[in-house]
């Protein structure tokens, strides 16, 4: 294969399969109302910092000797966790990395790379084919419903089919989906488990605490499917995203492979530490989840009644159509202090559903517009 462009200087060093890649470049900036990455916006509780601080001043001193390379402690503890969902999850079938981002990597590294296939459903996490990418593993955009009437969804025959069509070895499923808010029922992670007979299905739940009563976890589909990974994050409905902690639930099989990519004593002693944690106070942790919920019904609510179309999310966020152009409506909202997402889909933008004062800053804003940005 040829070089897409011809490169100078350090770039002609670089893999020929990353020359036209951008990196990862969600804006960061100080304003009134970051709503732009999906973070939660309350801080963390002092009772939990206090308990964090406790913690690592027990861990500091023992930093001149590598940490618990298998993490089992923090292990046990998110196990205990996903088991509320009514699934028995054992610590043995738990996995975790910095950041959900990393144990995606882990995964990629392990049953993708050179020579295979991998696919997700667009528009979905970007980092999904990113990671691909840069583990040499051949990416396929697989499509969602374009009805009006069911938007963005997935159905378990479209799926199969397109799965079928690949026969990748990696298949991800984000639910509910990043940026659409799109949640998918458990009969499309069946299609796509049966479609595809020596895939590891991934399904990405990592706004999973947000998702409406009724919405399924695919943790209940776990036994029995030892193909089957479900990944998770405390960086949304736990408020922790400056601590990267990402983890998953699978075989213990599976979770045996995932040692083979992963570096020596990847999470440190203090990440561990900050971790359990907010785990031994996952109530306090969570108890915004219900605010930020209502925060984003009232958002499809209120962008419904100004004219814009908001797509029903199960998550933190909003995706919402009917703009003239998104990236003139983005940098009017930026004029106001207010930061939205632009994720790349003509006439949608993405804002995080935050608290109500910075909810109100961002349809405030947008109202200030008027009809010219319909
Ligand atoms: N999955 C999805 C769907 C996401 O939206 C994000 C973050 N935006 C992640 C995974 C990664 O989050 P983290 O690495 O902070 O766990």
């Amino acid at each position: 294969m040829t070089d897409p462009r011809p490169a100078t200087g350090l770039r002609a060093l670089l893999r020929s399969d990353l020359q036209d890649e951008k990196p990862y470049g969600a804006t960061q900036l100080t304003v009134r109302a970051a709503l732009n990455t999906n973070e939660n916006s309350y801080p963390v509780p002092p009772e939990v910092v206090s308990d964090m601080l406790a913690e690592l001043t027990t861990v500091l001193p023992t930093l001149n000797r590598y940490p618990d390379r298998e993490f089992t402690d923090l292990r046990g503890a998110l196990a205990a966790y996903l088991s509320r969902s009514g699934t028995e999850i054992g610590p043995d079938q738990v996995w975790a990395g910095n950041g959900s981002n990393e144990v995606l990597l882990h995964l990629l590294q392990s049953f993708g790379g050179p020579g295979r296939r991998a696919i997700g459903f667009t528009p979905s996490y970007s980092m999904h084919a990113i990671i691909a990418t840069t583990t040499g593993t051949q990416w396929t955009h697989g499509r969602r419903s374009q009805d009006p009437a069911r938007l963005f969804t997935l159905d378990p025959e479209s799926v199969g089919a397109q799965v079928a069509d690949i026969d990748p070895h990696l298949v991800f499923i984000c639910s509910p989906n990043n940026p659409t808010g799109t949640a998918v029922g458990l009969d499309v992670i069946e299609a796509a488990y049966f479609a595809a007979p020596h895939a590891v299905v991934v399904v990405d739940e990592a706004y999973a605490e947000f998702a409406r009563r009724g919405t399924p976890t695919a943790l209940s589909l776990l036994a029995g499917r030892e193909r089957l990974v479900v990944t998770r994050t405390l960086s949304k409905a736990f408020a922790l995203a400056g601590g990267r902690l990402g983890y998953l639930a699978a075989d213990p099989e599976l979770i045996d492979l995932l040692r083979l990519v992963r570096m020596p004593y990847h999470l440190s002693a203090p990440s561990q530490a900050v971790a359990r944690a907010a785990l031994r106070h996952a109530d306090t942790m969570l108890s915004t989840v219900d605010v930020v919920k209502d925060q984003r019904d009232r958002i499809v609510v209120e962008l419904t009644e100004m004219g814009y179309r908001p797509v029903p999310s199960d998550a933190n966020f909003v995706l919402f159509g009917g703009l003239a152009d998104s990236a003139r409506t983005w940098q009017a909202l930026l004029d106001q202090d207010v930061l939205v997402r632009d994720v790349g889909i003509p006439h949608y933008l993405r804002v995080t559903a935050g608290t109500p004062q910075e909810t109100s800053a961002f349809l405030d804003a947008l109202a200030a517009l008027g009809d010219d940005h319909r």
